[in-house]
């Protein structure tokens, strides 16, 4: 926007205008002194002129009408007209006391001594001297147009009325000449003030039209914001001083109104905007959070089924599915790493007899029991697992055949000298086990076969035995 350009145009053009102003208002103060003192002048001098003249000196001291004027000026030219056909009416000295006339200006000097004074026609000489004021003053206005200076020329050297009325009808025209000039100043003033009033208007569209940027950064708000209200603020100190434009005024006041009120909207707009921004953020913030928490917990919630899914719900150890899958990693390190790995078998002794004699819910504690104990002897590389009844598998990794029935006997013996007390007397529980290692061609049936045969002949050798394979 090239606000500074039309903003200098439009002070300038303010500015001429109010020296116009000026002028029109010294030339119109000076006209109607001349008109005054022009009546003061041919008053009395006849009884047909007196009552128009008063009608003129009253005129031009109210609001000057265009139109009244021409007709009183029209009215006196023709009772001159008749005057100088029919000769003068009664004359005499007139004592009218209502004429305000102002008294000639002090500096005020008869332009021509030489000319004849007659009765009443000392006034008629300080008219035009009024008349020489308003002509030099008018020269001094127009310095590039001679025309003023060569009037009071003129004006010096009228010889008779007929001469004298000439260049007073020059003089007439003259004025209305400035007159004229000031009439187009204001035209030109009122154009300005219409291109103000468009750019304004171009101003407001352009405002409403930002609002729907969605993109639009706080920063450019406020810079905007600022230039406008200091535009604003200019013109409305400006358009208050110039003091006689009261309807161009009233346009750019309410222009500029329309500009500031469209402003706060704007203002208003983008600042629930912000709000409304960071009110979604803040919901999206608190989504994420709230997705987060969730993610986590279904992860958390996954690992759980995960382990459930391969955890035994009494024993609290590894359930059969969970030691299929183990079987098979180890068969395959054993193949790739030649990895000893001892395959354990526990079965408990006659189990059946404890749930027969002291319950079910007997048998289950006595199951939790052996779990617990097994897994005391774990090592983080182990395996432990409820196969199914009574029946436990362990695998441990790095471990010969051997090693693995030192351990087995250590964990039977550990068990055979727990305490249980069922209804109030001791029950002594026991465990046999069958004991193989993996072999490199063993899949998890052939190696499962091995150790259970290992178990089977612990049975039969009376229980309370580990047997390897
Ligand atoms: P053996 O010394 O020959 O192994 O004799 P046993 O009685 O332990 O063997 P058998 O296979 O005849 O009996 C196993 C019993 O284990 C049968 C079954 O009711 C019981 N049993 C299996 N699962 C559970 C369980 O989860 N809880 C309880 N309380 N008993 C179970
Ligand atoms: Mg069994
Ligand atoms: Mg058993």
């Amino acid at each position: 926007m090239e606000t500074a350009d039309w903003k200098a145009k439009y002070l300038t053009a303010i500015r001429e205008m109010e020296a116009s102003e000026q002028r029109w208002s010294a030339v119109e103060k000076a006209l109607r002194r001349l008109v005054s003192r022009l009546c003061a002048a041919a008053s009395g001098i006849d009884t047909r002129l007196d009552g128009q003249l008063d009608a003129a000196s009253a005129a031009v001291r109210r609001d000057l009408d265009p139109a009244e004027l021409k007709a009183i000026g029209d009215s006196l030219g023709d009772t001159v007209l008749a005057m100088e056909r029919e000769g003068p009416a009664v004359a005499g000295p007139k004592a009218s006391p209502q004429r305000e006339v102002a008294p000639p200006a002090p500096e005020a000097r008869p332009p021509r001594s030489s000319r004849p004074a007659p009765a009443g026609r000392a006034e008629l000489a300080a008219t035009l001297t009024a008349v020489h004021g308003l002509l030099e003053h008018l020269a001094a206005l127009d310095a590039g147009s001679g025309l003023p200076a060569a009037l009071n020329t003129q004006l010096a050297a009228a010889s008779d009325d007929a001469a004298l009325a000439r260049v007073l009808d020059q003089v007439a025209d003259l004025v209305r000449d400035r007159s004229d000039a000031v009439a187009s100043d204001r035209r030109e003033v009122a154009a300005m003030l219409g291109q103000v009033t468009q750019r304004l208007e171009e101003m407001t569209e352009f405002l409403s039209g930002s609002t729907d940027e969605s993109n639009a950064a706080r920063s450019d708000v406020d810079t905007l914001n600022k230039e406008v209200m200091a535009e604003v603020a200019t013109l409305s100190t400006e358009a208050a001083s110039s003091n006689d434009l009261a309807r161009l005024r009233t346009l750019v006041a309410s222009r500029l109104e329309a500009v500031a009120s469209r402003v706060r909207e704007f203002r208003a707009h983008q600042e629930s905007r912000f709000i409304a921004h960071a009110a979604r953020v803040e919901r999206m913030r608190s989504r994420i959070i709230e997705l987060e928490k969730q993610t986590v917990e279904l992860h958390r919630g996954l690992a759980a089924e995960r382990r459930h899914a391969r955890t035994d719900v009494l024993t609290g150890v590894a359930n059969r599915a969970s030691l299929d899958e183990r079987l098979a990693e180890e068969i395959e390190r054993r193949r790739r790493f030649k990895t000893a790995v001892a395959v354990l078998v526990w079965d408990i002794d006659l189990f059946k007899k404890i749930n027969d004699e002291y319950g079910h819910r007997s048998g289950d504690a006595v199951l939790r029991e052996v779990a617990r104990a097994l897994a005391a002897r774990k090592r983080a590389t182990d395996h432990l697992a409820r196969f199914g009844g009574e029946e436990f598998v362990m695998l441990l990794v790095g471990t010969t055949v051997n090693e693995a029935l030192r351990v087995a006997d250590g964990l039977r013996e550990a068990i055979a000298a727990m305490k249980f007390g069922f209804r109030g007397s001791p029950v002594r529980v026991t465990v046999s086990c069958g004991i193989t290692e993996l072999a490199d061609d063993d899949d998890p049936q052939t190696v499962f076969d091995r150790a259970d045969a290992a178990l089977y002949r612990a049975k039969n050798e009376g229980r309370n035995r580990c047997i390897a394979a």
